[in-house]
């Protein structure tokens, strides 16, 4: 093993999850340079392991109470602006950046493009992972490229949007052909004439209430932050990893059905015909916001949000999800979908 890969043992993972899951990496690697990961592909015993790759962990839950993989924490630090195009500004953080002191940084910048996703937990190499999104933005609409370490051949290289192949809290990067990437960077491209993204009625119908008929950047992300800091836990209080599960996508004529037994349904029409549905909606609908399965609960003001109620394993997170899921799918003929990645 190269002298200077800082390589631990047993190392406690629970303040590096946001559910606060009690697990232990067995083999820990803190990734403060690309060089690190170059020396672990290459080193014998342990290029042929397993790998997790850890942000901020939360989008995480960690079932296990060791965890067998080596465990990748991403700590490569720097954000700067790196040129210019006829229409934006190109910025670049390193993967182990904080997401929203990131957006913060920008906005100090006078770049507006990122305001709406203010406030999201997490890392700046994590946000492509599942093209993080919130108030009708998503990562991919203010993306560039970014740079990734290929574990399959120990090379570097850039990709483009394309090659990223983003979705809807989906990208390559969730699939087996993108299981060998490690994000490394990240740039954004932030436009030089921004214009407030209010398609999100309650952001609109707040920053309405305030006065701010043309907005600012900076009042968007204040905006965002407070309608944020209202609805959700703050995982330093109450461990969880923010929505568990997908709004689901069903063909326009399950979505008639169900209309006509819940005419109260919460829909959303897609481009191309289908209809998603409120997950939050169905799960309330079975009775679930509040309660809780030992020491797993969900959480009373949003029924999307499970929670730790302290103290609970990644089991018992999972029984919790597993009920619900069942529930939804015997009521509605739907099947949820968790939206961290299960570890
Ligand atoms: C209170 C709360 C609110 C939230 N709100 C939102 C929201 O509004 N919208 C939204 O989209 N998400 C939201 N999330 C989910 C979460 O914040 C995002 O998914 C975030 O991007 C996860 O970042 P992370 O660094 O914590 O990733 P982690 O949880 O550490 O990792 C998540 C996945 O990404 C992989 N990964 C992490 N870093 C890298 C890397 N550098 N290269 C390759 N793979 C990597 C991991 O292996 C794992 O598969 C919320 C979570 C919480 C707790």
């Amino acid at each position: 093993m190269p002298a200077d890969l800082p390589l631990s043992h047993d190392v406690p993972l629970d303040t590096f999850n946001t559910f606060r899951i009690p697990a232990r990496a067995r083999r820990y690697v803190r990734v403060t340079e690309p060089g690190h990961l170059a020396a672990v592909a290459t080193d014998p015993a342990l290029a042929p392991l397993p790998r997790l790759v850890l942000g901020g962990g939360s989008n995480l839950l960690i079932a296990h109470d060791d965890v067998e993989a080596l465990v990748l924490h991403m700590a490569l630090a720097g954000k700067e602006i790196v040129g210019t195009t006829d229409d934006a500004v190109l910025v670049r953080a390193r993967a182990g950046e904080n997401w929203h002191a990131f957006v913060e940084w920008t906005l100090a910048q006078g770049l507006g493009g990122l305001e709406s996703m203010a406030l999201i937990p997490g890392t700046v190499g994590a946000s492509p992972i599942q093209n993080i999104g919130a108030y009708g933005a998503e990562v991919k609409d203010r993306f560039h490229s970014l740079t990734v370490f290929d574990f399959a051949d120990g090379t570097t290289r850039t990709m483009d949007a394309g090659a990223c192949r983003f979705g809807y809290r989906d990208s390559v990067f969730k699939h087996a052909e993108g299981a060998s990437l490690v994000v490394l960077d990240v740039t954004f491209a932030l436009p030089r004439a921004w214009t407030p993204n209010l398609r999100y009625a309650e952001l609109a119908q707040a920053l309405a209430a305030q006065g701010s008929a043309t907005p600012t950047p900076r009042q968007v992300a204040d905006a965002v932050i407070a309608i944020r800091r209202r609805k959700l836990p703050d995982p330093a209080e109450i461990g969880n990893a923010g929505s568990f599960f997908k709004n689901p996508v069903v063909p326009r004529e399950q979505c008639v059905r169900l209309l006509e037994t819940w005419p109260d349904l919460v829909h959303h029409a897609q481009p191309d015909g289908s209809e998603k549905l409120a997950a939050g909606w169905l799960i309330d609908r079975c009775g679930w916001k509040g309660r809780h399965l030992g020491r797993a609960g969900v959480y009373p003001k949003q029924a999307l949000v499970l929670v730790n109620n302290g103290g609970a394993t990644g089991a018992e997170i999972l029984a919790l999800a597993r009920a619900i899921q069942d529930d939804v799918e015997a009521r509605f003929g739907v099947r949820l979908e968790p939206e961290p990645v299960l570890v």
